[in-house]
């Protein structure tokens, strides 16, 4: 014979609880007293700026003395958002006798912000240092196209950059500072001319 099953398996309610009435007001207002003597974390903006991290990836600036036109960050990017054109230039000889060189000239670089998910690849694989992370983020547009941001507002955007953060005390100086610290000094010195030596007064 079947085992007789409890009234509650059988799908009846629980026994509940008399409630206190008023208990739920209670409850109510006590949240409403914890909530108002903790700090509050809304942020008034625009009212107020946003305090940003160093780090935050809002737009995408493009240095373009240092693009050399290679390609890779339009080929890398994920979202085919980046669109570059340009051509080839032929550069003279440096000196009687050299070889004719050519070279990329830039005629077309953006980047379609209403595509880009701000992965920051280009970014990455850029192996000449021409783009970089911009805190700056108001630049909502009424009309799309409008997203698509050509190579003088890329290059805008630079000067919204920040500078990178300070080495760490006693790391090695990056070749980069080293070498164009010698550059100056080098023309520094050309600058002043050879010293007269300390000789002799006649
Ligand atoms: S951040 Fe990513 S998606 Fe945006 S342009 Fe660079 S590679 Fe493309
Ligand atoms: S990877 Fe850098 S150097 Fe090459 S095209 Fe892109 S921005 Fe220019």
């Amino acid at each position: 014979m079947a085992e007789p099953v409890p009234s509650t398996r059988r799908g009846a309610a629980p026994p509940t609880r008399p409630r206190i009435p008023g208990s739920g007001l209670a409850k109510g207002l006590a949240v409403t007293l914890r909530t108002m003597t903790k700090k509050t974390v809304t942020e008034q903006y625009p009212d107020v700026q946003p305090d940003l991290p160093p780090r935050t990836r809002g737009v995408i600036g493009l240095f373009e003395e240092n693009c050399t036109v290679c390609m890779l960050c339009a080929r890398e990017c994920p979202d085919w958002c980046i669109y570059i054109d340009s051509h080839k230039e032929t550069v003279p000889p440096a000196a009687p006798g050299g070889r004719e060189r050519s070279r990329n000239v830039l005629d077309r670089f953006a980047i379609d912000f209403s595509l880009c998910m701000y992965c920051g690849i280009c970014i990455e694989v850029c192996p000449f240092d021409a783009l970089f992370w911009s805190p700056e983020f108001e630049y909502a547009e009424t009309d799309i196209r409008e997203l698509t941001h050509e190579r003088d507002k890329l290059r805008e955007w630079m000067w919204t950059v920040p500078a990178p953060p300070a080495l760490d005390p006693g790391a090695e100086e990056p070749k980069e500072i080293a070498a164009a610290r010698k550059t100056a000094e080098k023309l520094a010195a050309a600058q002043t001319g050879p010293t007269e030596p300390q000789g002799e007064q006649p």
